[in-house]
């Protein structure tokens, strides 16, 4: 029997060591196949591409699968972080339901078997005259550019709005988010004079698109649901959340119909929405709207975004926000060898003549034809013109709730919220993500969320305002 037992457990340790020989085996197969620079600079054709977010490695993927290594096309791909954010889950995290680097996918990843480069570096100019790109890395010279840089948060010159306000748009923006929300909370439990405590508890969020609305319904979420087990006492005091829009209603590009499903389901939850309201000047202590002064400690950002300093500083058109204007092949209109898509580029439908909405979504889907068109013209083809489909529209709107529009379907409720979970797991580009992600989502619904504070930064100019506040 022992005997029996000894030759099992020889049989299984074996078994372990030719499973991990074969999969070392496999992955040794599958590693990325151009380590260097080389192949890059003695390549007939030079392809390079700024920004490796949505935009910039669906593009580098498809062009990748376009090529062979014996096309004499090389593909180098820049970014200056090593992961692409995927900020559809963004949500999650500052919910407390999951954690930052389980929306962060590693570049390096993606190289596994494929043949584009990477290079770990800033952008800090682009010379279209010389065709050519500085980087803290040095110099790289291009026969065709791709421009994915994306777009930062805009803040406009109010008074108080640089020094007081949050933007949301980073995984540090979301645990500043969380810490704010807890700060605010630790601060309306300490002090026993009424105002100062409904102050404490009141949250406006400035921006009623997509960000804004989404941000308004996360914040509610998690003050009145996330953090309610650590402070029952919040039960009893109303907590004022307020989105302030500009426009006369709330996702003013989007289907109206949503706009009208997403507002009822707001209000039903006690969202306050103030439509036709701008933000005209905030202070340690309040938020100045053109409706009125609102009493409050806290004013997230999320009305607009801009093109980065380098995509701006380009001698080309460009929209407000700083985007470059391009043709219907994605290309800027007075130099044909460089594309630009994403929300760094100001594109319309070639089918319908709309402006692409600055999403995820359509980055994808630029990327994806451009890695095609781009082919075509190398292989001395006319592409067919840009035309954007649009997949679907889902907004998550908190606990158990959402608008999900899907072709001509409209959802609200628990089934959006499931089909919202549902596509963004299966669109998250890494399973080792997908795993992670389901394992918080449902641990945070069996054994609560998180609610500890991660300072990224102590004593940042806000933390020690809030010091001071709480202690005057
Ligand atoms: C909170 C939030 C939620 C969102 N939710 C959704 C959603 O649910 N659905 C949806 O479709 N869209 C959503 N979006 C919008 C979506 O994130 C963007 O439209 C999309 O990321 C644009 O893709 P992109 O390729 O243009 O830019 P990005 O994906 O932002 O990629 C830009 C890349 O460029 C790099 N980069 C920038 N500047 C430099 C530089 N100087 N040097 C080197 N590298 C640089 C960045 O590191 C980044 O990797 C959301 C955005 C936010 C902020």
């Amino acid at each position: 029997m022992r005997k029996r037992m000894a030759l099992l457990g020889l049989a299984a340790a074996g078994g372990v060591l030719l499973g991990r020989k074969w999969w070392q085996h496999r992955r040794e197969e599958e590693a990325h196949v151009s380590q260097s620079e080389e192949s890059y600079h003695q390549s007939g054709t030079r392809i390079l591409i700024l920004g490796a977010g949505f935009g910039g490695l669906s593009t580098a993927l498809k062009l990748d699968q376009q090529f062979g290594p014996s096309d004499n096309v090389s593909i180098l791909v820049v970014d200056r972080n090593n992961d692409m954010l995927f900020t559809p889950l963004l949500w999650t995290v500052a919910s407390g339901r999951a954690d930052p680097d389980n929306i962060l996918i590693p570049i390096r990843a993606f190289q596994r078997g494929r043949h584009f480069h990477v290079l770990h570096a800033e952008v800090v100019g682009i010379d279209l005259e010389n065709k050519r790109v500085h980087t803290s890395a040095g110099m790289r010279s291009y026969d065709i550019l791709v421009i994915a840089l994306g777009s930062h948060t805009t803040m406009p010159h109010l008074p108080g709005l640089e020094e007081y306000a949050f933007p949301f748009h980073t995984p540090a923006d979301a645990l500043e988010l969380r810490n704010r929300l807890i700060d605010c909370i630790e601060a309306a439990h300490r002090t026993s004079d009424p105002e100062e405590k409904q102050a404490f508890l009141t949250f406006v969020v400035g921006g009623a698109g997509d960000t804004g609305v989404e941000l308004a319904a996360i914040i509610h979420d998690y003050v009145t649901s996330g953090l309610a087990r650590e402070y029952p006492w919040l039960v009893n005091h109303p907590v004022r959340v307020i989105v302030a829009g500009r426009a006369d209603r709330i996702l003013p590009t989007s289907n109206p119909g949503i706009a009208q499903k997403t507002r009822q389901v707001l209000e039903s939850e006690g969202i306050e929405i103030h439509t036709g309201t701008s933000v005209k000047a905030v202070t340690a202590t309040t938020v100045e709207t053109s409706h009125g002064t609102i009493p409050s400690h806290t004013l997230f950002w999320a009305a607009g975004t801009t093109a980065p300093h380098v995509v701006k500083e380009l001698p080309v058109h460009h929209a407000h926000n700083g985007a470059v204007f391009v043709d219907q092949y994605l290309r800027i209109p007075t130099h044909p060898d460089v594309y630009v898509l994403g929300d760094s580029a100001w594109a319309y439908d070639s089918a319908t003549g709309n402006p692409i909405p600055a999403t995820a979504q359509a980055a994808l889907h630029q990327g994806n034809y451009l890695g095609k068109a781009i082919a075509t013209v190398i292989r001395g083809g006319q592409p067919e013109p840009y035309e954007f489909k649009m997949l679907g529209h889902l907004v998550l709107l908190g606990r158990q709730t959402g608008v999900a529009r899907i072709g001509d379907v409209t959802l609200t409720g628990l089934p959006a919220w499931v089909v919202w979970h549902l596509v963004y797991l299966l669109r998250i580009p890494s399973m080792t993500k997908r795993l992670q992600l389901t394992l918080n989502w449902v641990l945070s619904a069996i054994l609560g969320r998180e609610t500890g504070q991660i300072r990224l930064q102590t004593g940042t100019p806000l933390h020690q305002k809030m010091l001071e506040l709480q202690t005057t």
